[in-house]
């Protein structure tokens, strides 16, 4: 090296050095701000080992969800539930309900599993769409650390009478900090209801909690209904789906622009599941919250009715589902009622037998009919069943007995 070239190395040293030296200086004065892993600390009891993940690079891939994060040293992933601790996916809110309530099986909405009945429903927070429609965003758009430190859950059902005689349930609720799969049987049982769903915010990012939970339940003679986004990888679905009894897919639009603008995911991963589905022959059951302006074109109802009908199937139940003002849309008007009619139509005019019009108490489409005869099935108003008349014939129409989809 000459002695210019040896200078200009010196220099170039003693340069780097000093950068070092003020960056050092500098976090030292001004440290960094808490990353999310030390917002959450690993040492929580919500914190478990998660499935799906590989390393990559410097820290380790989640493969649950399509979005297949890549996640440095105590980086968060876009769900912001799961997160590599120590070189490993981790779940963060195992055992973390939030929301636990038990609902009428029609507030799901599912029409085609045992009318009626009580479901015990619990969510934790977290979703790793971002829909501006979104019905449930204080929860699913929450970080874990937002959670309240305990809830409130209903543990068990007494039944009373009134003073004329008619009986009527009191649920009693109980505190906890954390409600683990044994638990959520026991109060499911205890409150006479017939399933635990996963509902209200994305189920598929608290998987290892619904998994689990899912084993217990069926073992104890319940049913899992699971209300989803569907947006999910195919070998976790696949593993999930042994021990589904329902699942409720929420198509939100028919065209990769609308999921790209107003969910921030794509449309095709949520067709792949809906056609797994199909394939293992797990019951399910499609809704499309309409909303006015962006999703509601007849060319877009027409469009996604005929997808239904020609990969689910004829008898699949679609619900046409009324979009109220909220989150990042307030200031669209609430879906007309004419649209839901004409959405409703349009389905039923491509042949599909089983179509929906939800949110919408007092409307004919609430009620389940006979494909054949025309006759009302089930009869509803709102999320109350005023008859059922499928449950005692074991899901057959008692006039020419067409079999109905569904577990009754
Ligand atoms: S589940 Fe969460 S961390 Fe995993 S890929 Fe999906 S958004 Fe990313």
């Amino acid at each position: 090296m000459t002695l210019q070239g040896r200078k200009a190395a010196a220099l170039w040293a003693v340069l780097t050095a000093s950068a070092a030296l003020g960056a050092s200086a500098l976090v030292a004065f001004y440290p960094p701000p808490s990353t999310f892993a030390s917002l959450y600390p690993p040492q929580s009891a919500h914190v478990r080992d998660g499935r799906f993940a590989g390393p990559a690079c410097n820290g380790v891939q989640c493969r649950l969800c399509p979005y297949e994060c890549f996640l440095p040293e105590g980086a968060r992933g876009r769900c912001k539930v799961r997160a590599n601790y120590g070189g490993k996916i981790k779940t963060l809110v195992y055992s973390q309900a939030s929301a636990v309530h038990v609902d009428p099986i029609e507030k799901k909405p599912v029409y085609h599993m045992y009318p009626g009945s009580l479901v015990y429903s619990l969510a934790s927070p977290g979703c790793n769409l971002s829909c501006r429609a979104c019905q449930n965003w204080e929860l699913s758009q929450s970080y874990p650390e937002q959670a309240p430190p305990s809830v409130r859950v209903p543990s068990s059902l007494l039944m009373k009478t009134l003073p004329d005689g008619r009986p009527y349930g009191e649920l009693e609720t109980t505190e906890v900090s954390a409600l683990e799969p044994a638990d959520v049987v026991r109060y499911a049982k205890a409150t006479r209801s017939r399933a635990v769903a996963y509902t209200y915010s994305e189920p598929a990012v608290f998987y290892e909690y619904m998994y689990d939970t899912a084993v217990l339940a069926r073992k104890a003679g319940l049913k899992n209904v699971m209300v989803s986004a569907g947006y999910i990888n195919p070998v976790p679905l696949s593993q999930l789906l042994e021990y589904m009894d329902v699942v409720k897919i929420d198509l939100k639009g028919f065209s990769e622009k609308f999921y790209k603008d107003y969910t921030g995911g794509s449309l095709a991963p949520v067709k792949r599941t809906l056609l797994e589905l199909k394939k293992k022959g797990v019951l399910s059951e499609v809704v499309n919250l309409v909303i006015p302006g962006l999703n509601d074109s007849p060319a877009d109802l027409a469009a996604l009715s005929g997808w239904v009908h020609d990969n689910l199937g004829p008898s699949t139940p679609l619900f046409f589902s009324r979009f109220s003002p909220n989150y990042l849309l307030p200031g669209l008007p609430p879906t007309p009622e004419a649209t839901l009619t004409l959405a409703r139509e349009t389905a039923l005019k491509k042949g599909l037998r089983y179509v929906y019009a939800g949110n919408l108490p007092g409307h004919e489409g609430e009620n389940t009919y006979c494909p054949k005869c025309g006759r009302a099935l089930v009869r509803r108003y709102g999320y109350a069943v005023l008859e059922d008349r499928l449950t005692p014939t074991g899901g057959r129409c008692p006039w020419d007995n067409t079999k109905v989809p569904g577990i009754w």
